[in-house]
């Protein structure tokens, strides 16, 4: 369906549905989810069992946390003990609750932090993804007669086909080039298509600013690009990378985006783009949001400020659906309206709960450093990377940092740049970090996922 290109909304009645209306309406897709939840996984129907409770006994969202969450290691378990028993990752006792038939694509997550979990989708939750990226394009301005270059990890992530798709059902065009062919293959694809738009994590959309000049004998500048969409990386939301990632790219506006491949997902507006004000909880109608305590897993009320453990529960979704599903992602959420009209909830990702350190009782995220080290741009170059003797959380002090100066600081100059770091980190992170200074380049680039940990060998 081609709509009104002057539309403000791609979805008017949800995207500017009242708290109380949205609240009504999930508690009543709630109900027939949890019935179908119920009827059609066993592993599910543990849960239920477990706090012998039964779907039609949830009446208020009160009722409902009383169901145990379900976290990723749980669901690779039964991922593993079905093919085991079945042959296949989509037997009864796994989440998947769609007939085997029903079930057309099956996206999965990077697995950057153990074996990769599934989403698997019927034709019914592939329209509902496409539904929900059609807002977000939407909402970015992205319209029939644009072109967007796709460069995240194609194949089957959720920045792969759904994104390639969802960029298609917002009617724009999409280049899916992907990261996997490498920097020139990408530059090259932008100089031959011509996009308005890119679509990659931020730290490789810092990368193509640095080669575009070496690969394709252009300033990134010049490459016409009106809109940068980042994803897969929290520093989308991180304003100096913002400003690096919009004057790199020749005053391009930069959207960031998170989910995707499921029912949850956020997108930032163009409101106050310089301040970044979080990402617009986009999917309300398919998707219920609580926090928990990420150490404790007890609920912690939604409300303006609060900070807690994402946690999802799909609302119109056959295939795989979530429930009550600990993804891991610690969030703050805000609820004051926003300019842009649409009302619901707001959120910034801080890190994930396994990424979090903790230094002499301090919680200190890889994030929170990235965004530290920025502040001192360009006499860095935002490249770093934290150095642990063995897995964390907890740290030994010092916090190992690897950090890149920019070839145009000299080497003697470096102690005075280390003592105003020092400065900042202590004033805002409260740590004390030892740094050890390497020259530009000495950090490889990463085109997928950016991982800010780097294990020590000890020989
Ligand atoms: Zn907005």
């Amino acid at each position: 369906m081609l709509k009104d290109q002057r539309r403000r909304f791609w979805n008017p009645r949800i995207e500017t549905m009242s708290s109380n209306k949205m609240r009504d309406l999930q508690m009543a897709k709630l109900k027939t989810q949890l019935i179908y939840n119920y009827e059609n996984s066993l592993f599910y129907r543990k849960k239920f069992e477990e706090a012998v409770i039964k779907p039609k006994d949830i009446r208020t969202p009160e009722d409902f946390q009383h169901i145990p969450l379900t976290n990723k290691d749980e669901q690779r378990k039964a991922q593993e003990e079905s093919i085991e028993n079945f042959g296949h990752p989509y037997g009864p006792d796994t989440i998947t609750c769609a007939p085997i038939e029903k079930i057309i694509r099956i996206n999965s997550t990077s697995g950057t932090t153990g074996a990769p979990t599934l989403y698997t989708l019927t034709q019914h939750d592939i329209d509902l993804v496409n539904e929900l990226n059609g807002r977000r394009f939407w909402m970015a301005g992205i319209r029939p007669g644009h072109v967007i270059l796709q460069a995240m990890s194609l194949s089957m992530f959720v920045g792969g086909v759904p994104l390639s798709q969802g960029i298609m059902h917002a009617g724009a065009c999409v280049v899916p080039v992907g990261v996997e062919g490498g920097t020139k293959r990408v530059l090259d694809f932008i100089k031959l298509t011509a996009p308005v738009a890119i679509f990659a994590t931020p730290s490789f959309g810092l990368y193509l600013i640095e080669q575009c000049p070496k690969l394709i004998g252009k300033d990134s500048r010049d490459l016409g690009i009106k809109w940068f969409f980042t994803a897969g990386e929290p520093g989308g939301g991180n304003p100096e990378v913002r400003k690096l990632l919009s004057q790199g790219f020749g005053g391009a506006r930069i959207f960031d985006h998170t989910g995707g491949g499921h029912a949850f997902a956020g997108a930032t507006c163009d409101e106050s783009p310089e301040l970044y004000s979080g990402m617009h909880f986009m999917s309300g109608d398919y998707c219920l949001l609580e926090l928990v305590n990420p150490e404790t897993k007890k609920p912690v009320e939604v409300e303006d400020g609060a900070v807690g453990e994402l946690v999802l529960t799909s609302l119109d979704w056959e295939g795989g659906p979530f429930m009550r599903y600990a993804y891991g992602d610690l969030i703050q959420v805000f609820t004051t309206p926003c300019n842009c009209g649409r009302t619901g909830l707001k959120f910034k990702i801080i890190g994930r709960a396994d990424d979090m350190l903790i230094v002499k009782g301090v919680n200190v995220y890889p994030e929170a450093i990235r965004r530290a080290i920025l502040t001192f741009s360009p006499e860095v170059t935002g490249f770093y990377k934290i150095l642990l003797d063995k897995p964390g959380p907890l740290v030994t002090p010092p916090l190992k940092i690897k950090i890149e100066y920019s070839s145009a600081v000299e080497e003697k100059s470096i102690p005075a740049l280390e003592k105003r770091i020092l400065r900042h980190f202590k004033e805002n992170l409260r740590v004390s970090p030892k740094f050890i200074w390497v020259s530009q380049g000495s950090i490889p680039r990463e085109t997928k996922k950016t991982k800010f940990i780097e294990l020590e060998q000890k020989g």
